[in-house]
């Protein structure tokens, strides 16, 4: 371990000496193992005799060897028979190594560990922790840390290496706090805090410990939100540093817009449109999250922005994640902004290689002012030399990484503005993006009937197909989406065909459409105006419509194998229905058996039309990191506080860093070093 002291975290590889196998557990450098903490503890200063043991709780016992053997039915296992004064137990290992059946000898004494229930034939134990023991060998007199653990590396092992570094290097338990900091908040030192929880004393509170209420694990998770927070305000100070160019606007253009706006602008997009007026004007390059529930209107409010940059003499980038969503954004804005004089540059990968240079000149040259397209291209094809305001469409499709790489990555010191329809928990806001700012649409436009969701079962899938033709005879429209294959694209785009000609076939009056992500750019777009223009009744897709599509007069949506869709994905999809005046509904047609997780799912998205809501349901299925798509994109999540329960805790944290660097800059960069200093990327400023 020595030897990787200090050196930077390695990418895990396949390798396996023991670096690599602490590397797997986030161990990059030595003093990582101070902080590497237990996930429970297990009692094991008394023993319970056989006879006494009651299943469904774990005990520690001892006894001697009868016999062990491998058994084959009804798999692979190794059993063995354990006695004492009075009773027998079992001990069944379905995993294990020669040399634990070589340990459990006849005649050997073995104290086990593990939780105990009910078998065929009497009490046993599955996959329990021993050693094996010497007659009278002492009880250990305080808790046994269990930690998180990689294959190939047992506990004790784990154990000792710990307990070598605690002991090692008294700067590994150097406090980084000021007592100003620690003494009004009733925070543990750090070493008294780390080191009981490593090696808890006899009396200490078990529960406290496992359900992480007790003071040395509030310390260790106010350290942690600390680093986090540190982290987010060094980022932003830097931005706060930077210059970018005021785009106060002279009105000429945003004016002609609001004149021309077939609506009135709701008092929620008011008040984001100021926030971002007042941003936009100013010398520090704006960062600021537009958040707005499915059909909430950005678009009008990313319009305004985009037109006071140009009014101001620069250029735009609108970016949207996808192909169809960027030509949706390129069709909406020229109609709005027709006859102003506003030159776009319609960027796709689909172009014919003229017109892209073209329209790449076009860019280059800062001729065109505002330039619409998907990421891909912006990141990799073109410069921009006039960019004043980058806007990113639908940020939410995109992990943390790639909202930093983003950042960093030719678009300078422009005004960004990120819009997502996947609303944020606040305290989930306050955590992984307290270095943006937020605004938020909360209200809808008027004349929005919320959606009826009814969730019906595939075997009642012809009653829907007929209420679909009853709708496209009356002058509806209807999206069908296909079911979620995400094992295999292939397959996805078989059941996609094979739908599209069942639909052609049972509704053959009707024009059917079929939308997926295997077609060409081009010819998605031709079904996508072709259904825009009422010119298709029902358009069958994949979930490539699932981004911002926006298409008013459809307004049934079919969503095949509901069961197989994540709630963020469901709420996106119906709300491509609703965003005319008609009453719409979004039919979730579902096939059991169903897992508890679908029927959960399902059952939200049955009772809530608030994306809020949604949000907080999703995030209380699927944790924080799957929720954040970040367990991909390798940002460090938190390991020990937890967003939901420990709002007050962020909120201390949040003061902290604040006072930490103002006053004691030095200790903020040490608590720092000790938290994320494996992990540069994340602090880089
Ligand atoms: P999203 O927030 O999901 O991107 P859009 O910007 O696509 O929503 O807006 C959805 C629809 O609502 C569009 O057809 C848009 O023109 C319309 N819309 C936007 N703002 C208003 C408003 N204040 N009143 C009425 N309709 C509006
Ligand atoms: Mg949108």
């Amino acid at each position: 371990m020595a030897r990787t002291k200090n050196k930077p975290a390695a990418e895990p590889k396949s390798g396996n000496t023991l670096a690599d196998k602490l590397v797997r557990l986030g161990i990059a450098r030595e003093q990582d193992l101070v902080l590497h903490l237990p996930l429970r503890y297990e009692d094991h200063t008394h023993l319970c005799p056989l006879a006494a043991l009651t299943p469904g709780h774990a005990w520690q016992v001892e006894g001697t060897v009868l016999n062990t053997e491998i058994h084959y039915r009804p798999r692979r296992q190794l059993v063995c028979l354990l006695e004492d004064a009075a009773a027998q137990l079992v001990l069944r290992f379905f995993h294990f190594y020669p040399s634990q059946q070589k340990a459990l000898a006849p005649g050997k004494r073995v104290r086990a560990f593990g939780e105990v229930r009910e078998g065929h034939f009497g009490l046993e134990m599955v996959h329990p922790s021993f050693q094996v023991v010497a007659s009278g060998q002492p009880l250990p007199d305080r808790l046994t840390p269990v930690y998180p653990t990689t294959a190939g590396l047992a506990q004790d092992a784990l154990r000792k290496l710990v307990h070598r570094a605690l002991a090692r290097n008294p700067a590994y338990l150097a406090e980084t706090l000021p007592p100003w900091t620690r003494e009004p908040r009733r925070l543990w030192t750090f070493p008294r805090a780390v080191l009981y929880l490593h090696d808890p004393p006899t009396d200490a509170a078990q529960a406290a410990l496992d359900q992480r209420t007790h003071p040395a694990w509030m310390r260790l998770k106010f350290d942690e939100l600390l680093a986090q927070q540190l982290s987010l305000k060094i980022h932003r100070r830097a931005r706060a540093r930077r210059r970018a160019p005021r785009l106060a606007g002279d009105g000429t253009l945003t004016r002609e817009l609001y004149a021309r706006l077939p609506f009135t602008l709701t008092r929620a997009q008011q008040r984001v449109i100021a926030e971002i007026r007042r941003d936009l004007a100013r010398a520090e390059p704006m960062q600021r999250l537009l958040q707005g529930d499915v059909g909430s209107g950005k678009t009008v409010v990313a319009a305004l922005a985009a037109l006071q940059a140009i009014e101001s003499g620069y250029q735009v980038a609108f970016m949207a994640p996808t192909e169809i969503l960027a030509e949706q954004h390129y069709r909406k804005l020229a109609a709005w902004l027709d006859g102003l004089p506003v030159k776009f540059a319609w960027l796709s990968g689909s172009l014919a290689a003229k017109a892209k240079k073209q329209a790449k000149a076009a860019i280059e040259s800062g001729e065109a002012q505002l330039a619409i397209g998907t990421h891909a291209l912006f990141q990799d094809e073109v410069s921009l030399p006039k960019l004043g305001l980058a806007i990113v469409d639908e940020q939410h499709r995109f992990g943390v990484a790639q909202r930093l790489a983003l950042r960093q990555k030719g678009i300078g010191d422009a005004h960004q503005l990120m819009m997502s329809a996947t609303p944020i928990p606040r305290t989930l806001a306050m955590t992984f993006y307290a270095d943006l700012d937020v605004s938020m649409i909360d209200e809808m436009p008027p004349g929005r009937p919320p959606v009826g969701t009814r969730l019906v079962s595939q075997r009642r899938r012809g009653e829907v197909v007929e209420r679909a033709r009853r709708l496209c005879a009356a002058g509806g429209q209807v999206y069908w989406v296909c079911p979620l294959i995400e094992e295999s694209e292939k397959l996805e785009l078989q059941t996609a065909v094979a739908l599209h000609a069942e639909l052609t076939t049972t509704l053959a009056e009707i024009e059917v459409g079929l939308l997926h992500g295997r077609m060409k750019p081009d010819d998605k777009a031709a079904v996508m105006d072709a259904f825009a223009r009422g010119e298709i009744g029902v358009l069958v897709a994949t979930t490539v419509i699932e981004v911002g599509v926006d298409v008013p007069n459809a307004s049934m949506m079919v969503i095949e194998h509901a069961e197989r869709f994540g709630l963020a994905q469901l709420h996106q999809l119906r709300g491509r229905v609703g965003r005319g005046a008609k009453d719409s509904e979004c039919i979730l047609l579902f096939e059991e058996p169903m897992s508890e997780a679908a029927k959960a799912r399902l059952k939200v998205i049955y009772e809530s039309n608030d994306g809020f809501a949604i949000a907080r349901e999703d995030l209380r299925i699927r944790g924080p990191g799957e929720f954040l798509g970040a367990r991909q994109s390798g940002v460090p999540l938190l390991r020990f506080a937890d967003p939901e329960h420990d709002l007050p805790l962020i909120e201390s944290a949040r003061d902290a860093a604040d006072e930490l660097l103002r006053r004691e800059p030095g200790a903020a960069r040490a608590h720092l070093e000790r938290w994320l200093g494996g992990k540069q990327e994340f602090i880089k400023v």
